[in-house]
Protein backbone atom coordinates (compact mmCIF):
# COMPACT_ATOMS: atom_id res chain seq x y z
CA UNK A 1 0.00 0.00 0.00
CA UNK A 2 1.08 3.71 -0.66
CA UNK A 3 0.56 6.71 0.78
CA UNK A 4 -1.47 7.97 -2.00
CA UNK A 5 -3.56 5.26 -1.30
CA UNK A 6 -5.46 7.23 1.58
CA UNK A 7 -5.74 10.59 -0.84
CA UNK A 8 -9.25 9.55 -1.92
CA UNK A 9 -10.44 8.42 1.91
CA UNK A 10 -9.30 11.56 2.80
CA UNK A 11 -10.77 13.59 -0.15
CA UNK A 12 -14.25 11.67 0.90
CA UNK A 13 -14.41 11.98 4.57
CA UNK A 14 -13.53 16.15 3.90
CA UNK A 15 -15.88 16.49 1.55
CA UNK A 16 -18.95 14.67 3.87
CA UNK A 17 -17.85 17.18 6.90
CA UNK A 18 -17.81 20.14 4.68
CA UNK A 19 -21.29 19.49 3.33
CA UNK A 20 -22.66 18.31 7.27
CA UNK A 21 -20.50 21.75 8.43
CA UNK A 22 -22.48 23.76 5.54
CA UNK A 23 -25.76 22.95 6.16
CA UNK A 24 -25.54 22.86 9.82
CA UNK A 25 -24.00 25.98 9.63
CA UNK A 26 -27.57 26.85 7.81
CA UNK A 27 -29.51 24.82 10.28
CA UNK A 28 -27.97 26.80 13.45
CA UNK A 29 -28.16 30.41 11.55
CA UNK A 30 -24.74 30.75 10.64
CA UNK A 31 -24.01 28.93 14.55
CA UNK A 32 -26.54 31.66 16.55
CA UNK A 33 -28.89 28.70 17.10
CA UNK A 34 -26.73 26.02 18.26
CA UNK A 35 -28.67 25.48 21.23
CA UNK A 36 -31.97 24.70 19.32
CA UNK A 37 -29.89 21.65 17.56
CA UNK A 38 -27.33 20.40 19.92
CA UNK A 39 -26.80 16.64 18.88
CA UNK A 40 -26.34 17.71 15.79
CA UNK A 41 -24.00 20.18 16.24
CA UNK A 42 -21.53 18.33 18.54
CA UNK A 43 -21.86 14.95 15.94
CA UNK A 44 -20.88 17.30 13.21
CA UNK A 45 -18.32 19.01 15.14
CA UNK A 46 -16.95 16.44 16.20
CA UNK A 47 -16.87 14.42 12.64
CA UNK A 48 -15.05 17.67 11.33
CA UNK A 49 -12.42 16.80 13.90
CA UNK A 50 -11.91 13.29 12.85
CA UNK A 51 -11.75 14.69 9.31
CA UNK A 52 -8.76 17.72 10.33
CA UNK A 53 -7.07 15.01 12.37
CA UNK A 54 -7.23 12.63 9.23
CA UNK A 55 -5.77 15.39 7.01
CA UNK A 56 -3.16 16.45 9.26
CA UNK A 57 -1.88 13.03 10.00
CA UNK A 58 -1.47 12.57 6.20
CA UNK A 59 0.02 15.76 5.34
CA UNK A 60 2.76 15.37 8.51
CA UNK A 61 3.65 11.84 6.94
CA UNK A 62 3.91 13.17 3.56
CA UNK A 63 5.98 16.29 4.56
CA UNK A 64 8.30 13.45 6.05
CA UNK A 65 9.10 12.66 2.82
CA UNK A 66 11.86 10.21 2.46
CA UNK A 67 12.65 10.40 6.41
CA UNK A 68 8.84 8.65 6.69
CA UNK A 69 9.42 4.91 7.14
CA UNK A 70 7.07 2.46 5.76
CA UNK A 71 5.79 1.33 9.35
CA UNK A 72 4.95 5.17 9.78
CA UNK A 73 3.07 5.04 6.45
CA UNK A 74 1.57 2.65 7.27
CA UNK A 75 0.24 4.15 10.51
CA UNK A 76 -1.28 7.66 8.46
CA UNK A 77 -3.00 5.05 5.71
CA UNK A 78 -4.85 2.89 8.29
CA UNK A 79 -4.96 6.33 10.76
CA UNK A 80 -6.63 7.62 7.92
CA UNK A 81 -8.76 4.83 7.19
CA UNK A 82 -10.16 4.83 11.22
CA UNK A 83 -11.13 8.37 11.10
CA UNK A 84 -12.90 8.53 7.49
CA UNK A 85 -15.25 5.67 8.67
CA UNK A 86 -15.75 7.23 12.03
CA UNK A 87 -16.54 10.63 10.80
CA UNK A 88 -18.91 9.06 8.00
CA UNK A 89 -20.75 6.47 11.34
CA UNK A 90 -21.29 9.88 13.00
CA UNK A 91 -23.16 11.49 10.38
CA UNK A 92 -24.93 8.37 9.38
CA UNK A 93 -28.21 8.93 11.71
CA UNK A 94 -28.12 12.64 11.03
CA UNK A 95 -28.24 12.12 7.18
CA UNK A 96 -32.17 12.90 7.06
CA UNK A 97 -31.42 16.68 8.98
CA UNK A 98 -28.39 17.39 6.90
CA UNK A 99 -30.79 16.93 3.98
CA UNK A 100 -28.67 14.16 2.24
CA UNK A 101 -29.46 10.96 0.88
CA UNK A 102 -27.92 7.22 1.18
CA UNK A 103 -27.25 7.71 -2.73
CA UNK A 104 -25.47 11.46 -1.65
CA UNK A 105 -23.30 9.31 0.40
CA UNK A 106 -22.74 6.59 -1.62
CA UNK A 107 -21.25 9.01 -4.17
CA UNK A 108 -19.11 10.64 -1.53
CA UNK A 109 -18.04 7.40 0.33
CA UNK A 110 -18.74 5.61 -3.45
CA UNK A 111 -17.38 1.98 -3.80
CA UNK A 112 -13.25 2.68 -4.81
CA UNK A 113 -13.23 4.59 -1.58
CA UNK A 114 -15.15 1.74 0.63
CA UNK A 115 -12.36 -0.58 -0.92
CA UNK A 116 -9.99 1.51 -0.08
CA UNK A 117 -10.72 1.77 3.20
CA UNK A 118 -11.20 -1.71 3.78
CA UNK A 119 -7.76 -2.00 2.43
CA UNK A 120 -6.31 0.76 4.04
CA UNK A 121 -7.86 0.03 7.45
CA UNK A 122 -8.33 -3.90 7.19
CA UNK A 123 -7.22 -5.68 10.50
CA UNK A 124 -3.98 -7.08 9.23
CA UNK A 125 -2.92 -3.65 8.72
CA UNK A 126 -3.89 -2.82 12.32
CA UNK A 127 -1.64 -5.78 13.39
CA UNK A 128 1.17 -5.51 11.59
CA UNK A 129 1.18 -2.13 13.29
CA UNK A 130 0.44 -3.67 16.64
CA UNK A 131 3.57 -5.92 15.65
CA UNK A 132 6.01 -2.87 14.83
CA UNK A 133 5.00 -1.43 17.94
CA UNK A 134 5.79 -4.04 20.49
CA UNK A 135 8.62 -4.28 18.84
CA UNK A 136 9.95 -1.03 20.01
CA UNK A 137 8.20 -0.68 22.76
CA UNK A 138 5.95 2.03 21.96
CA UNK A 139 9.22 4.11 21.46
CA UNK A 140 9.14 4.67 17.42
CA UNK A 141 9.85 8.79 17.72
CA UNK A 142 8.12 10.76 15.07
CA UNK A 143 10.97 12.32 12.86
CA UNK A 144 11.01 16.81 13.80
CA UNK A 145 13.50 18.83 12.54
CA UNK A 146 17.25 19.09 14.15
CA UNK A 147 16.23 21.86 17.09
CA UNK A 148 13.31 20.24 17.94
CA UNK A 149 14.60 16.71 17.96
CA UNK A 150 17.21 18.18 20.20
CA UNK A 151 14.27 19.74 22.51
CA UNK A 152 12.45 16.65 22.58
CA UNK A 153 15.85 14.94 23.81
CA UNK A 154 16.73 17.25 26.31
CA UNK A 155 13.26 17.44 27.79
CA UNK A 156 12.95 13.73 27.86
CA UNK A 157 16.68 13.30 29.60
CA UNK A 158 15.25 15.79 32.41
CA UNK A 159 12.15 14.11 32.46
CA UNK A 160 13.49 10.31 32.98
CA UNK A 161 16.14 11.84 35.34
CA UNK A 162 13.99 14.01 37.52
CA UNK A 163 10.36 13.45 37.16
CA UNK A 164 9.48 9.84 36.14
CA UNK A 165 11.39 8.06 39.41
CA UNK A 166 8.93 10.36 41.70
CA UNK A 167 6.19 10.24 39.52
CA UNK A 168 4.58 6.92 41.47
CA UNK A 169 4.92 7.83 44.84
CA UNK A 170 3.37 11.20 44.12
CA UNK A 171 0.88 9.82 42.85
CA UNK A 172 0.29 7.03 45.24
CA UNK A 173 0.67 9.61 48.14
CA UNK A 174 -1.26 12.47 46.63
CA UNK A 175 2.07 14.83 47.47
CA UNK A 176 2.44 18.13 46.42
CA UNK A 177 4.80 18.35 43.84
CA UNK A 178 8.23 18.74 44.61
CA UNK A 179 10.73 22.40 45.05
CA UNK A 180 12.99 20.46 43.42
CA UNK A 181 10.72 19.90 40.45
CA UNK A 182 9.91 23.73 40.41
CA UNK A 183 13.65 24.46 40.98
CA UNK A 184 15.07 22.38 37.88
CA UNK A 185 11.85 23.34 35.64
CA UNK A 186 12.91 26.80 36.33
CA UNK A 187 16.40 26.71 35.80
CA UNK A 188 15.55 24.37 32.38
CA UNK A 189 13.46 27.23 31.51
CA UNK A 190 10.21 25.73 31.01
CA UNK A 191 7.76 28.58 32.66
CA UNK A 192 9.03 31.02 30.18
CA UNK A 193 8.14 28.66 27.29
CA UNK A 194 5.27 31.30 26.07
CA UNK A 195 6.97 34.57 27.59
CA UNK A 196 8.91 36.95 25.21
CA UNK A 197 12.78 36.82 25.24
CA UNK A 198 12.15 41.03 26.05
CA UNK A 199 10.37 39.92 29.14
CA UNK A 200 13.09 37.42 29.91
CA UNK A 201 11.08 34.48 28.33
CA UNK A 202 12.99 31.54 26.12
CA UNK A 203 10.03 31.44 23.63
CA UNK A 204 10.96 28.94 21.22
CA UNK A 205 7.82 28.61 19.16
CA UNK A 206 4.50 26.56 20.05
CA UNK A 207 5.77 23.27 18.67
CA UNK A 208 8.61 23.26 20.95
CA UNK A 209 6.23 24.25 24.04
CA UNK A 210 3.93 21.37 22.92
CA UNK A 211 6.95 19.10 22.84
CA UNK A 212 7.98 20.05 26.11
CA UNK A 213 4.74 19.38 27.46
CA UNK A 214 4.24 16.46 26.25
CA UNK A 215 7.88 14.70 27.62
CA UNK A 216 7.19 15.89 30.85
CA UNK A 217 3.73 14.55 30.61
CA UNK A 218 5.09 11.60 29.71
CA UNK A 219 6.76 10.85 33.00
CA UNK A 220 3.75 12.49 35.21
CA UNK A 221 0.72 14.43 34.27
CA UNK A 222 0.10 16.76 37.31
CA UNK A 223 4.29 16.39 38.64
CA UNK A 224 5.08 18.00 35.55
CA UNK A 225 3.53 18.63 32.42
CA UNK A 226 0.76 20.72 33.93
CA UNK A 227 2.71 22.49 35.81
CA UNK A 228 3.63 24.41 32.97
CA UNK A 229 0.19 25.31 31.72
CA UNK A 230 -1.16 27.71 34.24
CA UNK A 231 2.10 30.45 33.56
CA UNK A 232 1.07 29.44 29.75
CA UNK A 233 -2.31 30.78 30.51
CA UNK A 234 -1.37 33.61 32.16
CA UNK A 235 0.82 34.87 30.21
CA UNK A 236 -0.62 34.53 27.36
CA UNK A 237 -3.45 36.84 29.31
CA UNK A 238 -1.17 39.61 30.21
CA UNK A 239 0.61 39.32 26.55
CA UNK A 240 -3.20 39.85 25.06
CA UNK A 241 -4.21 42.69 27.66
CA UNK A 242 -1.31 43.49 30.35
CA UNK A 243 -0.38 46.97 30.44
CA UNK A 244 3.49 47.51 29.41
CA UNK A 245 4.16 47.98 32.93
CA UNK A 246 2.60 45.28 34.06
CA UNK A 247 3.93 42.95 31.63
CA UNK A 248 7.28 44.18 32.76
CA UNK A 249 6.33 43.29 36.70
CA UNK A 250 4.84 39.94 36.30
CA UNK A 251 6.23 38.26 33.02
CA UNK A 252 9.69 37.62 34.09
CA UNK A 253 8.74 36.36 37.24
CA UNK A 254 6.20 33.84 35.82
CA UNK A 255 8.66 32.75 33.12
CA UNK A 256 11.50 31.90 35.32
CA UNK A 257 9.37 30.08 37.75
CA UNK A 258 9.94 32.51 40.48
CA UNK A 259 6.15 32.93 40.55
CA UNK A 260 4.03 29.92 40.77
CA UNK A 261 0.46 30.43 39.25
CA UNK A 262 -2.76 28.96 39.55
CA UNK A 263 -6.01 29.93 37.64
CA UNK A 264 -9.31 30.58 39.16
CA UNK A 265 -11.94 31.03 37.15
CA UNK A 266 -14.85 28.04 38.03
CA UNK A 267 -16.99 28.73 41.33
CA UNK A 268 -19.03 25.71 43.28
CA UNK A 269 -22.33 26.65 40.99
CA UNK A 270 -20.33 27.88 37.68
CA UNK A 271 -18.29 26.09 35.69
CA UNK A 272 -19.34 26.21 31.51
CA UNK A 273 -21.06 28.98 32.11
CA UNK A 274 -18.25 31.54 32.94
CA UNK A 275 -20.24 34.47 32.28
CA UNK A 276 -22.49 34.03 35.20
CA UNK A 277 -19.56 34.53 37.87
CA UNK A 278 -20.82 35.49 41.04
CA UNK A 279 -17.13 36.09 43.00
CA UNK A 280 -17.57 39.79 43.11
CA UNK A 281 -14.70 42.42 42.96
CA UNK A 282 -15.43 46.24 44.79
CA UNK A 283 -13.43 49.07 44.80
CA UNK A 284 -11.87 49.99 47.90
CA UNK A 285 -9.26 52.08 49.21
CA UNK A 286 -6.83 50.40 51.98
CA UNK A 287 -3.84 51.78 53.77
CA UNK A 288 -4.14 54.46 51.75
CA UNK A 289 -3.43 52.38 48.67
CA UNK A 290 -6.50 52.23 45.82
CA UNK A 291 -7.72 48.88 44.85
CA UNK A 292 -10.41 46.19 44.90
CA UNK A 293 -11.58 43.78 47.78
CA UNK A 294 -12.66 40.60 46.51
CA UNK A 295 -15.57 38.36 48.12
CA UNK A 296 -16.85 35.03 47.37
CA UNK A 297 -16.09 31.13 46.24
CA UNK A 298 -14.00 29.85 44.00
CA UNK A 299 -13.67 26.04 42.97
CA UNK A 300 -11.46 23.77 41.19
CA UNK A 301 -7.98 25.85 41.66
CA UNK A 302 -5.39 23.23 40.94
CA UNK A 303 -2.01 24.68 42.38
CA UNK A 304 -3.41 27.32 44.79
CA UNK A 305 -1.94 25.97 47.71
CA UNK A 306 1.40 26.57 46.17
CA UNK A 307 0.52 29.13 43.97
CA UNK A 308 2.25 32.10 44.47
CA UNK A 309 0.03 34.45 42.61
CA UNK A 310 -3.79 33.56 41.07
CA UNK A 311 -5.26 34.61 38.06
CA UNK A 312 -8.84 34.85 39.29
CA UNK A 313 -11.53 36.20 37.32
CA UNK A 314 -14.14 38.21 39.48
CA UNK A 315 -17.13 40.04 38.50
CA UNK A 316 -16.50 44.03 38.86
CA UNK A 317 -19.79 45.08 37.14
CA UNK A 318 -22.44 45.14 39.76
CA UNK A 319 -24.91 44.56 36.71
CA UNK A 320 -25.43 40.89 36.54
CA UNK A 321 -27.17 41.45 33.33
CA UNK A 322 -23.66 42.24 31.44
CA UNK A 323 -22.90 38.77 31.80
CA UNK A 324 -19.29 38.33 30.57
CA UNK A 325 -19.12 42.22 30.16
CA UNK A 326 -18.52 42.53 33.76
CA UNK A 327 -15.86 40.62 34.66
CA UNK A 328 -12.01 41.61 35.03
CA UNK A 329 -8.82 39.14 35.68
CA UNK A 330 -7.20 40.19 38.31
CA UNK A 331 -3.34 38.68 39.77
CA UNK A 332 -3.94 38.10 43.36
CA UNK A 333 -0.79 37.65 45.42
CA UNK A 334 -1.07 35.13 47.99
CA UNK A 335 1.80 33.02 50.53
CA UNK A 336 2.70 29.75 49.34
CA UNK A 337 1.25 26.79 50.94
CA UNK A 338 2.27 23.57 50.70
CA UNK A 339 -0.50 21.60 52.66
CA UNK A 340 -3.83 19.91 51.87
CA UNK A 341 -5.62 23.00 53.08
CA UNK A 342 -4.63 26.51 53.80
CA UNK A 343 -5.72 29.89 55.59
CA UNK A 344 -4.04 33.49 54.82
CA UNK A 345 -5.27 36.41 56.53
CA UNK A 346 -3.97 40.16 55.17
CA UNK A 347 -2.90 42.90 58.08
CA UNK A 348 -6.31 44.56 56.42
CA UNK A 349 -8.57 41.74 57.77
CA UNK A 350 -9.00 40.34 54.09
CA UNK A 351 -9.05 36.53 54.36
CA UNK A 352 -8.19 33.42 51.86
CA UNK A 353 -9.13 30.39 52.51
CA UNK A 354 -8.35 26.62 49.87
CA UNK A 355 -9.05 23.21 50.92
CA UNK A 356 -8.44 20.84 48.12
CA UNK A 357 -10.86 18.09 46.67
CA UNK A 358 -9.61 14.59 46.86
CA UNK A 359 -9.39 13.26 43.22
CA UNK A 360 -8.49 10.14 41.85
CA UNK A 361 -6.08 10.91 39.28
CA UNK A 362 -4.41 14.13 38.61
CA UNK A 363 -2.48 14.48 41.99
CA UNK A 364 0.31 16.26 42.90
CA UNK A 365 -0.69 19.59 42.40
CA UNK A 366 -4.21 19.53 44.77
CA UNK A 367 -7.62 21.29 43.18
CA UNK A 368 -8.85 23.76 45.71
CA UNK A 369 -12.17 25.20 46.96
CA UNK A 370 -10.81 28.65 48.05
CA UNK A 371 -13.31 31.04 50.02
CA UNK A 372 -12.57 34.70 49.77
CA UNK A 373 -13.55 37.63 52.15
CA UNK A 374 -12.71 41.24 51.91
CA UNK A 375 -9.32 39.80 50.11
CA UNK A 376 -7.62 43.01 49.05
CA UNK A 377 -5.93 43.74 45.18
CA UNK A 378 -4.20 46.93 44.18
CA UNK A 379 -6.01 48.51 41.13
CA UNK A 380 -2.46 47.85 39.77
CA UNK A 381 -3.22 44.52 39.65
CA UNK A 382 -6.19 44.04 37.46
CA UNK A 383 -4.85 42.92 33.77
CA UNK A 384 -4.96 46.06 31.46
CA UNK A 385 -5.88 48.19 34.56
CA UNK A 386 -8.23 50.84 33.74
CA UNK A 387 -8.71 50.14 30.06
CA UNK A 388 -8.73 45.97 30.87
CA UNK A 389 -11.66 46.75 33.55
CA UNK A 390 -14.73 44.34 32.36
CA UNK A 391 -12.64 42.91 29.72
CA UNK A 392 -11.36 39.93 31.96
CA UNK A 393 -13.78 37.16 30.22
CA UNK A 394 -11.61 37.44 26.42
CA UNK A 395 -8.68 38.07 28.36
CA UNK A 396 -8.99 34.66 29.74
CA UNK A 397 -10.51 33.09 26.66
CA UNK A 398 -7.16 34.42 25.13
CA UNK A 399 -5.30 32.06 28.15
CA UNK A 400 -7.71 29.15 27.81
CA UNK A 401 -6.87 28.98 23.62
CA UNK A 402 -3.28 28.51 24.27
CA UNK A 403 -4.04 26.35 27.39
CA UNK A 404 -6.11 24.06 25.49
CA UNK A 405 -3.24 23.73 23.00
CA UNK A 406 -1.08 22.46 25.44
CA UNK A 407 -3.81 20.28 26.63
CA UNK A 408 -3.45 18.56 22.98
CA UNK A 409 0.67 18.15 24.55
CA UNK A 410 -0.47 16.98 27.97
CA UNK A 411 -2.54 14.02 26.51
CA UNK A 412 -0.37 12.70 24.18
CA UNK A 413 2.43 12.52 26.50
CA UNK A 414 -0.49 10.67 28.43
CA UNK A 415 -1.26 8.28 25.78
CA UNK A 416 2.62 7.96 25.00
CA UNK A 417 3.47 6.69 28.06
CA UNK A 418 0.69 4.25 27.99
CA UNK A 419 1.51 3.21 24.81
CA UNK A 420 4.94 2.60 25.72
CA UNK A 421 3.93 0.53 29.00
CA UNK A 422 1.53 -1.83 27.28
CA UNK A 423 4.39 -2.18 24.51
CA UNK A 424 6.28 -3.60 27.42
CA UNK A 425 3.59 -5.58 28.76
CA UNK A 426 2.33 -7.68 26.23
CA UNK A 427 5.76 -8.56 24.85
CA UNK A 428 6.22 -9.91 28.29
CA UNK A 429 2.88 -11.26 29.78
CA UNK A 430 2.39 -14.98 28.52
CA UNK A 431 -0.85 -16.82 28.78
CA UNK A 432 -1.61 -19.87 27.27
CA UNK A 433 1.99 -20.78 26.83
CA UNK A 434 2.67 -17.32 24.76
CA UNK A 435 3.64 -13.86 24.60
CA UNK A 436 0.05 -12.17 24.83
CA UNK A 437 1.55 -10.11 21.75
CA UNK A 438 1.24 -13.10 19.55
CA UNK A 439 -2.59 -13.50 19.89
CA UNK A 440 -3.87 -11.57 17.20
CA UNK A 441 -5.96 -9.52 18.82
CA UNK A 442 -3.52 -7.72 20.86
CA UNK A 443 -1.81 -6.81 17.81
CA UNK A 444 -5.23 -5.41 16.71
CA UNK A 445 -5.75 -3.20 19.89
CA UNK A 446 -1.88 -2.19 20.40
CA UNK A 447 -2.02 -0.95 16.52
CA UNK A 448 -5.05 1.04 17.05
CA UNK A 449 -3.76 3.00 20.19
CA UNK A 450 -0.63 3.84 18.44
CA UNK A 451 -3.06 4.64 15.49
CA UNK A 452 -5.22 7.27 17.22
CA UNK A 453 -1.59 8.63 19.11
CA UNK A 454 -0.25 9.29 15.75
CA UNK A 455 -3.14 11.23 14.72
CA UNK A 456 -3.73 13.27 17.56
CA UNK A 457 -0.10 13.83 17.86
CA UNK A 458 -0.44 15.17 13.75
CA UNK A 459 -3.35 17.65 14.18
CA UNK A 460 -2.03 18.74 17.96
CA UNK A 461 1.10 19.75 16.19
CA UNK A 462 -0.50 21.17 13.52
CA UNK A 463 -2.29 23.70 15.39
CA UNK A 464 0.82 24.56 17.74
CA UNK A 465 2.22 26.06 13.93
CA UNK A 466 -0.74 27.50 13.18
CA UNK A 467 -1.21 29.25 16.65
CA UNK A 468 2.66 30.59 15.73
CA UNK A 469 1.32 32.15 12.32
CA UNK A 470 -2.01 33.94 13.96
CA UNK A 471 -2.85 32.86 17.30
CA UNK A 472 -6.44 34.22 17.27
CA UNK A 473 -7.18 32.36 14.09
CA UNK A 474 -5.45 28.65 15.16
CA UNK A 475 -7.79 28.97 18.09
CA UNK A 476 -10.46 26.68 16.51
CA UNK A 477 -8.14 24.25 15.72
CA UNK A 478 -6.26 24.44 19.11
CA UNK A 479 -9.96 23.42 20.42
CA UNK A 480 -9.77 20.34 17.65
CA UNK A 481 -6.86 19.05 19.20
CA UNK A 482 -7.93 19.69 22.67
CA UNK A 483 -10.98 17.87 21.73
CA UNK A 484 -9.38 14.92 19.73
CA UNK A 485 -6.21 14.22 21.68
CA UNK A 486 -8.02 14.28 25.06
CA UNK A 487 -10.55 11.43 23.77
CA UNK A 488 -8.05 9.67 22.04
CA UNK A 489 -5.93 9.78 25.95
CA UNK A 490 -8.75 8.58 27.60
CA UNK A 491 -9.26 5.45 24.95
CA UNK A 492 -5.80 4.59 24.54
CA UNK A 493 -5.44 4.39 28.55
CA UNK A 494 -7.91 2.71 28.89
CA UNK A 495 -7.35 0.20 25.98
CA UNK A 496 -4.04 -0.31 27.71
CA UNK A 497 -5.52 -1.02 30.94
CA UNK A 498 -7.35 -3.72 29.57
CA UNK A 499 -4.46 -5.22 27.88
CA UNK A 500 -2.91 -5.09 30.98
CA UNK A 501 -5.39 -7.40 32.44
CA UNK A 502 -5.74 -7.57 36.26
CA UNK A 503 -3.05 -5.95 36.82
CA UNK A 504 -3.95 -2.56 35.14
CA UNK A 505 -6.10 -2.37 38.28
CA UNK A 506 -3.38 -2.63 40.00
CA UNK A 507 -1.86 0.67 41.23
CA UNK A 508 1.52 -0.83 41.43
CA UNK A 509 0.98 -0.76 37.48
CA UNK A 510 1.26 2.66 35.70
CA UNK A 511 -1.61 1.85 33.23
CA UNK A 512 -3.34 2.59 36.49
CA UNK A 513 -2.25 6.13 36.79
CA UNK A 514 -2.70 7.09 33.44
CA UNK A 515 -6.39 5.99 32.92
CA UNK A 516 -7.24 8.15 36.04
CA UNK A 517 -5.21 10.93 35.17
CA UNK A 518 -6.31 10.63 31.35
CA UNK A 519 -10.30 11.02 32.48
CA UNK A 520 -9.46 14.57 33.71
CA UNK A 521 -8.33 15.85 30.41
CA UNK A 522 -11.90 15.87 28.41
CA UNK A 523 -13.46 17.71 31.66
CA UNK A 524 -10.95 20.65 31.82
CA UNK A 525 -10.51 23.99 30.05
CA UNK A 526 -14.00 23.61 28.28
CA UNK A 527 -15.76 20.32 29.61
CA UNK A 528 -16.10 18.14 25.96
CA UNK A 529 -19.70 18.94 25.19
CA UNK A 530 -18.86 22.69 25.74
CA UNK A 531 -15.88 22.36 23.22
CA UNK A 532 -18.57 20.75 21.11
CA UNK A 533 -20.49 23.58 20.82
CA UNK A 534 -19.72 26.62 21.81
CA UNK A 535 -16.16 26.77 20.65
CA UNK A 536 -15.61 23.80 17.76
CA UNK A 537 -19.35 24.55 16.23
CA UNK A 538 -19.31 27.75 16.87
CA UNK A 539 -16.24 28.75 15.00
CA UNK A 540 -16.83 26.13 12.04
CA UNK A 541 -20.52 26.93 11.72
CA UNK A 542 -20.24 30.66 12.48
CA UNK A 543 -18.18 30.70 8.93
C1 LIG B 1 -9.05 18.11 38.45
C2 LIG B 1 -9.64 19.40 37.96
C3 LIG B 1 -8.83 20.52 37.90
C4 LIG B 1 -9.38 21.74 37.49
N1 LIG B 1 -8.57 22.86 37.49
C5 LIG B 1 -9.13 24.08 37.30
C6 LIG B 1 -8.37 25.28 37.49
O1 LIG B 1 -7.17 25.23 37.78
N2 LIG B 1 -9.02 26.45 37.38
C7 LIG B 1 -10.34 26.55 37.08
O2 LIG B 1 -10.86 27.66 37.01
N3 LIG B 1 -11.09 25.44 36.86
C8 LIG B 1 -10.52 24.21 36.97
N4 LIG B 1 -11.27 23.07 36.80
C9 LIG B 1 -12.69 23.21 36.54
C10 LIG B 1 -13.08 22.82 35.12
O3 LIG B 1 -12.60 23.75 34.21
C11 LIG B 1 -14.60 22.67 35.11
O4 LIG B 1 -14.90 21.50 35.84
C12 LIG B 1 -15.18 22.61 33.72
O5 LIG B 1 -15.04 23.84 33.09
C13 LIG B 1 -16.65 22.22 33.71
O6 LIG B 1 -17.39 22.96 34.62
P1 LIG B 1 -18.32 22.22 35.67
O7 LIG B 1 -17.48 21.20 36.36
O8 LIG B 1 -18.97 23.22 36.53
O9 LIG B 1 -19.39 21.45 34.82
P2 LIG B 1 -20.80 22.03 34.32
O10 LIG B 1 -20.61 23.34 33.68
O11 LIG B 1 -21.78 21.94 35.42
O12 LIG B 1 -21.16 20.99 33.20
C14 LIG B 1 -21.50 19.63 33.52
C15 LIG B 1 -22.14 19.00 32.32
O13 LIG B 1 -23.37 19.64 32.05
C16 LIG B 1 -23.65 19.62 30.67
N5 LIG B 1 -23.84 21.01 30.23
C17 LIG B 1 -23.58 22.16 30.88
N6 LIG B 1 -23.93 23.21 30.15
C18 LIG B 1 -24.42 22.75 28.99
C19 LIG B 1 -24.94 23.34 27.80
N7 LIG B 1 -25.02 24.67 27.64
N8 LIG B 1 -25.32 22.54 26.80
C20 LIG B 1 -25.23 21.20 26.90
N9 LIG B 1 -24.76 20.57 28.00
C21 LIG B 1 -24.35 21.33 29.02
C22 LIG B 1 -22.43 18.97 29.99
O14 LIG B 1 -22.70 17.62 29.80
C23 LIG B 1 -21.36 19.14 31.02
O15 LIG B 1 -20.33 18.16 30.87
C24 LIG B 1 -10.73 21.83 37.14
C25 LIG B 1 -11.53 20.68 37.17
C26 LIG B 1 -11.00 19.48 37.58
C27 LIG B 1 -11.90 18.26 37.65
Amino acid sequence: MNIRDAEPILRAATTLTERAVARASEITKQGTAIDEHQVLSSRVAYAATEARAAKELLDFTTSLGARATPERERLAIAGVAELATSARDRLLPLLDDLGMSEDDLDAVYGPAVRAAIRRAGHESVLRQIGRAVAEEKGRGDVPLDETLEQVRHNVREFANAEVAPHAEHLHRHDDLVPEAFIQKMGEAGFFGLSVPEQYGGFEMGNVAMIITTEELSRASLAGAGSLITRPEILAKALLAGGTDEQKREWLPKIGSGELMVGISVTEPNVGSDVASLSCRAERRTVGGVEGWVLNGPKSWCTFAGRADILALLARTDPDTSKGAKGLSLFIVPKEQNRGHDFSFTQPSGGKIEGKADRTPGYRGMHSFTLSLEDYFVPAKNLIGEKGGENKGFYLQMAGFAAGRLQTGGRACGVAQAALEKTAEYVSERTQFKRPIIEFQLTQYHLGRMATKLAASRAITYAAAQAMDVDERRAAPLAAQAKLFACDAAVEITQTGQLLHGGWGYAEEYAISRYVVDAQVLPIFEGVKPILELKVVARSLFGG
